[in-house]
C-alpha cells in the first residue's frame, strides 16, 4: 500500500515537473517564433519547371529565368 502511494506521488510529481518544463519550453519557443517571423520576410514559393515540386525561392535553382527544385532538374551537373 505504501509503495503504491510512493509511486503515485512520484508520478504526480513527474507530471508536475513535465508540465512546468513544457510550459517554459513553449514560452521560449513562441518567443523564438515571434522573433524569427518578424525578422524574416515572407517566403515566396515557386514551382519547379521540370517536376512540379513547390520549393522556397531561397532553395530554388534559377536557370534561364526559370525555377528548379534542384541542380538535377535544372540540368546542372
Ligand atoms: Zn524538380
Amino acid at each position: 500500500m505504501i509503495f503504491k502511494l510512493i509511486i503515485l506521488s512520484a508520478i504526480i510529481y513527474g507530471i508536475y515537473i513535465l508540465f512546468f518544463r513544457d510550459g517554459n519550453l513553449i514560452e521560449k519557443m513562441s518567443e523564438k517564433n515571434k522573433k524569427s517571423s518578424n525578422d524574416e520576410p515572407v517566403d515566396t514559393v515557386v514551382e519547379c519547371k521540370k517536376c512540379g515540386v513547390f520549393i522556397s525561392i531561397k532553395e530554388a535553382v534559377i536557370k534561364d529565368g526559370k525555377y528548379y527544385c534542384s541542380n538535377e532538374c535544372a540540368g546542372i551537373k
